[in-house]
């Protein structure tokens, strides 16, 4: 079996050299122990985050440990007997081609319900933190103007879905004219805005939000964070869901300070965690199927092929290579 672990701790923007590949062998599953084959792994800005030593939400990597994350995988040998062999699973083993896990951290995939993959984006955590970030915290109402930063990422496009189901105005932000196309042409969002070559972001989000802005879905902070708090509305909601735009940084950034626009418009800005909303889940995941099954809610991914792709489909995470979920075939 293969595994990536962690070589070093990254500085600044990680690099290949931050990882190494280890060659292992892998005893026969014990008794409630089940032996998998990795079939998509999936690489996420999170792990960016638990690559540093900072206390965070969950704990960060060890050197030379496995470098964890999600994945689907086929049983291959069973030691409990709720698992047989050509059962396709998932479960948090990480990057590696094959790994003993305990029955009890594996949860069973049915691929008739849709594409095995799904469990790690629309139907997984990336969806999830779509609608429990969008709807629980920001409450968004019919005719409300959203905006969606990282909005042709993973979340991002999830996020716009919804908000187009629930009847809103979505206005996009994303890095690349195929990626603001893609989101007006094929996801429905009324607007979306390149800000790699917009010259004023500020000025751009006034023009396609002449009514401001009710609810900002954040998943990049830094400057386009600030450009999209130059337009709320009295009563917005902001849910901060990521900051990638900060996650290389090695000093805290330093930009315009816009509480005052809080202040002002009395509004809300609340950071979550998706684990906070684990007893949720299956509401959660039942919606989106629902919405996945009738047509409405599209989901999108990016696949790197083979095992030997995975740091650099991580790598390209930073620079926006990916639309949808990044994922890798192994
Ligand atoms: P994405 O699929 O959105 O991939 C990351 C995207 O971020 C890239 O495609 C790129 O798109 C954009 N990006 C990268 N660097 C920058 C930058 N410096 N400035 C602006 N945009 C940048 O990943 P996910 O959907 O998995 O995650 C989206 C966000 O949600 C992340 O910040 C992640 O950490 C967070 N998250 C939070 C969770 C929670 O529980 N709170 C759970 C899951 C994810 P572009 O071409 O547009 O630049």
């Amino acid at each position: 079996a293969s595994r990536i672990v962690l070589a070093s701790r990254p500085k600044g923007k990680p690099t290949a050299e931050n990882f190494r590949t280890e060659t292992i062998l892998l005893p026969a599953p014990g008794p409630g122990e089940i032996l998998v084959k990795a079939l998509y792994l999936s690489v996420d800005p999170y792990m960016r985050g638990r690559m540093s030593e900072a206390k965070s939400y969950v704990p960060p990597y060890e050197i030379g440990g496995v470098v964890g994350g999600g994945a689907v995988a086929e049983v291959v040998e069973s030691g409990d007997d709720s698992f047989q062999p050509g059962d396709v699973v998932s479960g948090q083993f990480g990057w590696q081609t094959h790994a003993l896990v305990p029955a009890k951290h594996l949860r069973k995939i049915d691929p008739s319900l849709a594409p095995m993959t799904a469990s790690l984006g629309l139907l997984g955590v990336t969806g999830l933190t779509a609608y429990f970030g969008l709807i629980d915290i920001c409450s968004p109402q019919p005719n409300e103007t959203v905006v969606v930063s990282g909005a042709a990422g993973a979340v991002g496009m999830t996020v716009g879905q919804i908000a187009k189901i629930l009847g809103c105005r979505v206005v996009g932000i994303a890095g690349s004219d195929e990626k603001v196309q893609y989101l007006t042409d094929k996801l429905g969002f009324d607007e979306a805005i390149n800000y790699k070559t917009t010259d004023n972001l500020t000025k751009a989000l006034k023009h396609v939000c002449p009514q401001g802005i009710d609810i900002y879905f954040d998943n990049v902070g830094g400057e386009i964070s600030d450009a999209v708090f130059r337009s709320l509305n009295t009563g917005a909601r902001i849910s901060v869901c990521g900051q990638i735009a900060l996650y290389n940084l090695e000093q805290p950034d330093v930009g315009p300070r816009l509480l005052t626009q809080v202040l002002i418009h009395r509004a809300l800005v609340k950071g979550f965690i998706i684990s906070d909303y684990a007893a949720r889940f299956p509401e959660g995941v039942k919606q989106l199927a629902k919405w996945y099954h009738d047509g409405q809610l599209k989901f999108e991914e990016t696949i790197a092929e083979g095992f030997d792709q995975t740091v650099d489909a991580f790598l390209d995470l930073f620079s926006g290579a990916n639309l949808g979920k990044q994922i890798v075939r192994v």
